[in-house]
């Protein structure tokens, strides 16, 4: 039976490497994937870099607005004509989609988690969703909420901290410095420019935050 799965990690845990590594490993056997991610990201915005230098571009955005599942019907309907094509003509299974991958899950909507469910269970396809657990300021973003509700599978990838213990947190720096306040996404451009992130364990978060959780 198909699941939905959700490997999550704080940031520079290597999500969009493992992302790339698990597409990789279907292609090796002859399947077919599909790659999407949220259009939010404005760097790199349709395509999939790992920090080893890897990129790859994907095969659909999914607008903020966006209905996933009648988005991926038609990416995978085309993915099929394009895979029956190749086959020769006595082939009487056409290559369909073995698997849904998207990169920066936490930026899509509870709907849109929703329907990569829906996804998993009516129409049997594997999702593997990939994404940040909190933003800087310690909470959920809504994607990673509602996959954390949903997913049949959960995973962690994980990264250290600069103290060496494992990352839980992804602090905010603007020009270097520390802030706590703000919105979830750095949305101004100019402070965008100026914005790092730095993943960190839960003491050298509240160090630096002076007892702060957001
Ligand atoms: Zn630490």
């Amino acid at each position: 039976m198909a699941k939905l799965y959700f490997r999550y990690g704080a940031m520079n845990s290597g999500k969009s490497t493992a992302l790339l590594q698990a597409a990789y490993n279907y292609e090796e056997r002859g399947q077919h994937v599909l790659l999407a991610k949220p259009e939010i990201d404005t760097k790199d915005a349709d395509r999939i870099s790992s920090r080893l230098g890897v990129t790859r571009e994907v095969d659909f955005l999914i607008g903020p607005d966006a209905d996933v599942r009648t988005l991926f019907a038609e990416h995978r309907d085309r993915a099929r004509a394009a895979a029956s094509e190749a086959l020769l003509p006595e082939a009487d299974d056409p290559a369909d989609v073995a698997c849904l991958l998207i990169d920066e899950a936490q930026f899509l909507t509870r709907e849109q988690v929703d329907d990569l469910l829906r996804i998993v269970v009516l129409d049997g396809v594997p999702v593997l969703a990939y994404g940040i657990r909190t933003d800087f300021q310690t909470g959920a973003f809504p994607g990673s909420r509602r996959l954390m509700e949903l997913a049949h599978s959960l995973e962690e990838l994980k990264t250290i901290c600069r103290c060496g213990r494992k990352a839980l947190f992804n602090a905010r720096l603007v020009g270097g410095r520390f802030v706590f306040d703000g919105d979830q996404v750095a949305i101004d451009e100019l402070t965008a420019a100026r914005v790092t992130y730095e993943s960190m364990c839960a003491e050298c978060y509240l160090t630096e935050s002076g007892g702060r959780l957001g």
